[in-house]
């Protein structure tokens, strides 16, 4: 099983979580942009995070044999902070960089008028730079910031099959099937969306414009859920075709709109000694 993992925070999690995907399937992945748990109080803090989203983070992964991909964004939940916002002045410079596969992750939080106003902005800012949007649906009022999201998009004129609309469930997967934009589901450890749930998803509105993500972050959350899935299909009945397309042929496609996509195979973790701004992986045994 070869896998592409759509949205997962790999910053926060371990060198053992990169050689379990490894060992999983998992070749590439995106991490978008997003909260860090503890708020930013300034611009130079997300500088300085994208900075390793493009730099330190693709290094690390590359050296587990992981490609890695980010995307930029000021998220939804920091988008009401006025410390925060001039921080989209500097964003179209990041979109231009190697390894930027998308504008997000944006959206709604609380679907406050400053939320508004930073999602308006960022989907002209893909418009602009040529880029997809991963869209990122609030938690709490689901159906209503999904609706208010489609609108949205619309409104951007962003062509709709470059709009990914990223934790869906059973109630808000009808209006984005029906929209034409992708459909993102994350698999969670307990609440939320489960790979069972997610086959008889599958089973409804089949594979096509589907993209299935851990969303592994700094919260209780398991960045092998994608292959748990790919799992739970072939129990189903689903063929070993229909688990590519949705773990790695959609991915590829939906983020392949950037360009930007690399997907070149690389060798496993190999102990090397390669080092970015002077750091490498390796801990004692001659390192630093
Ligand atoms: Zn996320």
């Amino acid at each position: 099983m070869r896998i592409f993992d759509p949205h997962v925070h790999m910053t926060s999690r371990t060198t053992d979580d990169y050689e379990a995907m490894r060992a999983a399937g998992v070749r590439a992945l995106v991490e978008p942009a997003f909260w860090l748990g503890q708020p930013r109080t300034s611009v130079g803090s997300f500088t300085d995070y994208f900075d390793a989203l493009i730099g330190w983070e693709r290094f690390r992964a590359a050296q587990f044999g992981i490609r890695h991909h980010c995307t930029i964004a000021l998220n939804p939940k920091e988008a009401n902070d006025p410390r925060c916002t001039p921080v989209l002045d500097v964003l179209p410079r990041y979109l231009e960089k190697d390894g930027v596969v998308a504008v997000g992750e944006i959206g709604f939080d609380s679907m406050t008028p400053e939320e508004d106003e930073a999602f308006a902005r960022q989907l002209q800012l893909a418009v602009e730079h040529d880029l997809p949007a991963l869209v990122h649906t609030p938690h709490r009022d689901k159906a209503a910031g999904t609706r208010r999201t489609l609108d949205l998009v619309k409104e951007s004129g962003l062509p709709v099959e470059r709009v990914a609309v990223d934790h869906l469930n059973e109630t808000t997967v009808r209006a984005v099937a029906d929209s034409g934009a992708w459909m993102g589901f994350s698999i969670y450890p307990d609440t939320k969306m489960d790979e069972h749930r997610m086959v008889a998803l599958l089973k409804e509105y089949g594979t096509e414009r589907v993209l299935v993500n851990s969303a592994a972050d700094w919260g209780r959350s398991d960045p092998l859920k994608t292959h748990k899935t790919g799992l739970a299909m072939l129990e189903a009945g689903f063929s070993e075709s229909d688990v590519d397309d949705v773990l790695w042929r959609n991915p590829v496609e939906f983020y392949g709109q950037s360009g930007r996509l690399l997907l070149d195979d690389l060798p496993g973790f190999t102990a090397s000694s390669d080092t970015f701004s002077g750091n490498s992986v390796l801990r004692g045994g001659g390192d630093r």
